[in-house]
């Protein structure tokens, strides 16, 4: 088994995605470097996304640890980077029926909880640290596609304000376009809060330039290629230096390193989702759509497209990724992409597109986030497994895993009454882990399948 699920242009550590995000990151740099010597810290971090980056943040700020963040690109080279920007409820892929089942409703509710919190967690960051991320919107549109899908939607609409107590909203169809956009697929919709856009590349940056300003080390460039445990703790290895620390923070999600620790291998799925962003679209064009909303949108079908109105007034269009992360299959996909935008928005034809880009979500055998300490070795964290709503859900995982880092007994793995059930614990490996992209191919086939016969 190899290192890592797609093909190596996916791990091109070295290389910025070119991204729009990447375009218009801003001038000012961070104070950060290659790792060129060997160092002792408390906790080391393995990769600088939104979770490890808040992990480390909290670590410094509010327990007082010492921090030692490793990143094999630059801050941002992941997800985090790279990603739609939707900060909004979410986190897992389990249909409302199997959470009830599983979970019951008391756990379920707490989870949901926990993910309003997390949305107002990256706000409050961005507020607290005066982090300039081009917060727009106030909630998540869904759209339905069908008529039944417009009935399935008051139904989930009904579930999450009466059941979960959230804040949702159904739309009819002449709602919808009288107040925010309209295009043929759309048949209704539903509002949920909160929810807003941001720039994610900026946030990161702004995490980054506060957890470097509470004291925590980041090392960019520095992949970790080897880990050494012994009653010592454990040593990790870059290419030009190493770490030693009591505990460690495995914070790697889509990206990670499966031969690193046997107890990474085979845990999660990485899955490709690909964006294309327009030129920016005139009023006249904004127009043709009614389109009037910064709030960012999705379909509500299996296999979705997310969509946003940028502040400069480009359009940005997410959806399924290629299959095997090679160049030409990801060029072969943002051609589909692009015809499945142009399908969608039958009224922006000839509108440019000036980026395209792709990266790493990331699935767990449960279809829920995954939080804990490795079995047989509790001084080892993680967070990983968002599903593709990691904008809130990894922010606040890194958060968790602080607290429980700082707090938690040294010894146990046993879950701490304030985490929740859903999130709890090393999930299963999945079954003939080198299959995996086998399993996402047949997936695909049956949502593609689902969602025509809805
Ligand atoms: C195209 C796309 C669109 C998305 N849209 C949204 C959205 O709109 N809203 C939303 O909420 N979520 C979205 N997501 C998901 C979200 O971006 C992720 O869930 C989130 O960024 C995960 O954060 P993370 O810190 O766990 O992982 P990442 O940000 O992926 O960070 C992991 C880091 O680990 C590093 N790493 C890996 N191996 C090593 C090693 N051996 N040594 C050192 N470093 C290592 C990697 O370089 C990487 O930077 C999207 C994702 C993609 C790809």
């Amino acid at each position: 088994m190899s290192d890592r699920l797609y093909d190596d242009a996916m791990y091109r550590f070295d290389k910025p995605e070119q991204s729009y995000w990447e375009a218009t990151k801003g001038q000012t740099s961070l104070e950060v470097q290659r790792l060129t010597a060997n160092k002792v810290c408390d906790v080391a971090v393995i990769g600088a996304g939104y979770t490890g980056l808040s992990a480390a943040y909290h670590l410094c700020k509010e327990h007082d640890l010492d921090v030692h963040v490793l990143e094999a690109g630059h801050i941002g080279w992941g997800a985090s980077g790279r990603n739609g920007g939707f900060c909004s409820i979410g986190g897992h892929k389990l249909d409302d029926s199997v959470m009830l089942k599983r979970y019951g409703l008391d756990v379920t509710r707490d989870y949901y909880k926990s993910q309003v919190e997390a949305v107002e967690l990256v706000r409050d960051l961005i507020v607290e640290e005066e982090i300039d991320s081009h917060m727009i919107g106030d909630g998540e549109i869904d759209v339905a596609c069908s008529d039944k899908g417009f009935t399935q939607l008051r139904d989930h609409v009904d579930f999450q304000s009466n059941e979960l107590g959230l804040d949702a909203e159904l739309l009819t169809k002449e709602e919808l376009s009288e107040s925010y956009c309209d295009f043929p697929l759309q048949h209704g919709g539903s509002i949920l809060r909160p929810t807003f856009g941001l720039h994610p590349l900026q946030f990161i940056r702004g995490l980054a330039r506060a957890a470097l300003k509470h004291g925590a080390e980041i090392s960019i460039n520095s992949e970790v290629i080897e880990w050494v445990s012994d009653s010592r703790g454990h040593l990790l290895h870059t290419k030009e230096g190493t770490v030693r620390a009591r505990n460690v923070v495995v914070a790697t999600n889509g990206f990670s390193p499966e031969l690193l620790h046997s107890q990474l291998m085979g845990v999660t799925l990485p899955m490709i989702s690909a964006i294309v962003v327009t030129r920016p679209l005139t009023n006249a064009e904004l127009q043709a759509h009614q389109w009037s909303t910064d709030c960012p949108t999705i379909t509500a079908v299996n296999l979705m497209n997310y969509f946003r109105l940028l502040p400069d007034k480009r359009f940005l269009f997410g959806g399924r990724g290629s299959s095997d992360g090679s160049v030409e299959d990801a060029k072969r996909n943002y051609g589909k992409l692009i015809s499945r935008f142009r399908e969608v928005f039958p009224e922006w034809q000839g509108v440019d597109i000036d980026y395209q880009w792709h990266g790493l979500i990331c699935m767990t055998r449960r279809l829920t986030p995954a939080i804990g300490r490795f079995t047989g070795d509790p001084s080892v964290f993680f967070g990983f497994g968002y599903h593709g709503n990691g904008v809130n859900t990894a922010t606040w995982s890194g958060q968790q895993v602080a607290r429980w880092l700082a707090t938690g007994k040294e010894s146990s793995i046993a879950k701490p009454s304030w985490l929740p059930d859903v999130v709890y614990g090393m999930p299963q490996r999945f079954p003939f882990a080198a299959l995996r992209l086998r399993y996402i191919a047949a997936q695909i086939g049956m949502m593609t399948i689902r969602d025509k016969l809805s």
